[in-house]
């Protein structure tokens, strides 16, 4: 049976009420004298810049208590809600004010693309840190034809115990060097094992975002709690 609701929509309803966004003092927020705010909204576990939006006092209001982001169009002059037309709401997580309370730094979950090009972010894909780059680059290469002049190509084509196996290869090193290598060994061994470790989540099509999103969520627990939490399941 086909189900009724679109799921980006389901996943918009999902995403919009867990978890709450962290408290924000809205009283220290200088708004300009059109009455408003600059908002940066960045992705809550990658740190990529997504878009640039405008508030006033109404819509961070409702940003803060529906948490979900809502802006002040400057150029229809009303309120909107971020992804009212097109599902891909911006999940608040957390709210930062500036040093000079004129600017917002918003961390939030995105349901979709956030521009409305299609893009990630109105910056461009990829707009992150090297992670994402990291990605992007292996599922461009992984969607070459199988044979092509590639390296990730190569590894796909050899399959995953091939790139598993890879991965302990390259971690082995890494732990050889740091027993005694020189520091630049050091470094070297580890951009491998990350790169073929980014290789090995896009042969199971893992975002690094949820990897990502998972630390996030364990940030701020001890790494003796968490461990206790886990074996306990
Ligand atoms: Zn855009």
């Amino acid at each position: 049976m086909r189900c009724p609701w679109p799921l980006a929509s389901i996943l918009a309803k999902i995403i919009a009420v867990t978890p709450p966004v962290a408290p924000f003092d809205r009283s220290a927020v200088h708004f300009d004298d059109r009455g408003l705010v600059t908002a940066v909204i960045e992705h809550a576990q990658t740190g990529e810049v997504l878009m640039v939006g405008w508030m006033n006092e109404e819509s961070l209001a409702r940003t803060v208590d529906a948490g979900v982001v809502w802006f002040w169009s400057r150029s229809r002059a009303r309120l909107w809600q971020k992804g009212e037309s097109s599902g891909h709401v911006l999940a608040v997580r957390k709210i930062f004010l500036d040093c000079d309370g004129d600017t917002l730094l918003v961390k939030a979950q995105p349901a979709g693309p956030t521009c409305h090009t299609g893009s990630r972010s109105c910056f461009g894909t990829p707009g992150g840190g090297m992670l994402d780059a990291l990605e992007a680059t292996v599922a461009q290469r992984a969607a070459l034809p199988p044979g092509a002049h590639s390296y990730v190509r190569r590894l796909f084509d050899e399959g995953p115990e091939k790139i598993a196996a890879k991965l302990r290869e390259e971690a082995t090193e890494l732990g050889a060097e740091l027993a005694s290598g020189a520091p630049g060994r050091v470094v070297s061994e580890a951009a491998d094992l990350l790169f073929h470790l980014m290789v090995a989540l896009g042969s199971r099509g893992v975002p690094v975002a949820d990897v990502l999103g998972e630390l996030d969520r364990r940030f701020g627990t001890s790494g003796l709690d968490e461990k206790a939490a886990r074996t306990k399941k």
